[in-house]
């Protein structure tokens, strides 16, 4: 997998226009046949993409929260987790934004939950997938309006997604919400909890990538996987490079992840920090219950499908290695089990 390095805030607005165009090239094309009433037929289909995008952003919290939930003595950070995902009508292009409002409900200026982890606070104090949020802690949110040919932007969200991860473990928060037109105020207990943020990008590349703090998991990806141990082996290999603070350990020695990167002394490095993503990776995945005998499998049909060859195969391990090491990882964690001993990678 990539360790890209990247500010996540403009990266997920770039990827979020990619993919919103996509989706209505997609649709569009879909419709190219059917000349009558293309116009509304597009848009349903452009509301069904995006509530299957919504399916998976479920899906990729729900493990997320399982593993950083299981690996708390492994991570170096922890903060207080509250487990929802919001977005908000202004991260979607023009073009898209109708949907988005006709699919999510949130014309109403609030950003809404996209996504509840399973066994999360939210999910324990009965927060819904779709509620409006308006208040915090008794603050009200300022409810803005999207002008229709508005450019997405994502800092809405951004904003309140740091505010809400800035808690510590343990705090009370007391959240006023809408659900279609009932207003609730619910009070959430944080959870301390791995600090790291995984969200889908609908990015169409099987891949996936971490920033600092920031885990991105490709919506093809997402699908691409046979299972969910294999995409919780895979969101485990990116938490495992914040785990273990590998982006900033290539910073501080000044290594790029760039195309030339991976050639001499910095692929060798490079490789080094992918086998160790590798090695910890399995550990999470396996602490969290996951299936974690697939890995080795599941290495090296990716590093196929992923189309790491050529250039990047200098600073990846191939497919090949790659299998191997995590067979010898498997077999690693598998004797622990067996003897009943801790899973410390
Ligand atoms: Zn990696």
């Amino acid at each position: 997998m990539d360790t890209g390095i990247g500010m996540k805030s403009a990266k997920s607005l770039i990827l979020l226009l990619l993919a919103s165009l996509m989706l209505w090239a997609f649709s569009t094309s879909a419709m190219a046949g059917a000349p009558q009433d293309a116009r509304q037929a597009t848009d349903s289909e452009a509301e069904n993409s995006l509530l299957f995008l919504q399916s998976l952003d479920q899906k990729v919290a729900d493990i997320s929260w399982r593993l950083a939930a299981s690996s708390a003595d492994i991570c170096p950070d922890k903060y207080g987790a509250l487990g929802i995902n919001l977005h908000d009508a202004a991260q979607y292009i023009p073009r898209i934004r109708p949907a988005a409002i006709a699919a999510f409900g949130f014309g109403d200026g609030f950003p809404a939950v996209l996504s509840i982890a399973a066994g999360s606070p939210a999910q324990l104090a009965g927060v819904e997938i779709g509620d409006r949020i308006t208040a915090i802690d008794g603050i009200a949110l300022t409810p803005h309006t999207v002008r229709a040919n508005a450019r997405a932007y994502y800092d809405i969200v951004e904003a309140l997604m740091s505010r809400l991860e800035a808690l510590p473990a343990g705090t009370a928060i007391q959240l006023d919400l809408l659900r279609g037109e009932e207003s609730l105020s619910l009070t959430l207990s944080a959870h301390s909890l791995c600090q790291v943020r995984v969200e889908v990008v609908p990015g169409g590349k099987i891949n996936a990538d971490s920033g600092e703090r920031i885990v991105q998991v490709h919506g093809k990806l997402a699908v691409w996987v046979r299972s969910d141990d294999e995409l919780a082996l895979v969101i485990a290999h990116e938490m495992a490079h914040i785990f273990r603070g590998h982006h900033g350990r290539l910073k501080q020695e000044r290594i790029g992840t760039g195309l030339f990167s991976g050639f001499g002394k910095n692929g060798r490095k490079l490789r080094d920090i992918e086998r160790e993503s590798d090695r910890y990776g399995i550990f999470i995945a396996a602490r969290a219950g996951y299936d974690y005998r697939v890995a080795g499998a599941l290495w090296r049909r990716l590093s196929k499908a992923s189309g790491l060859s050529g250039i990047w195969a200098t600073s990846h391990p191939n497919a090949r290695n790659r299998g191997r090491h995590a067979d010898a990882v498997v077999k690693e964690v598998e004797a622990l089990h067996n003897a009943g001993l801790a899973l410390n990678p």
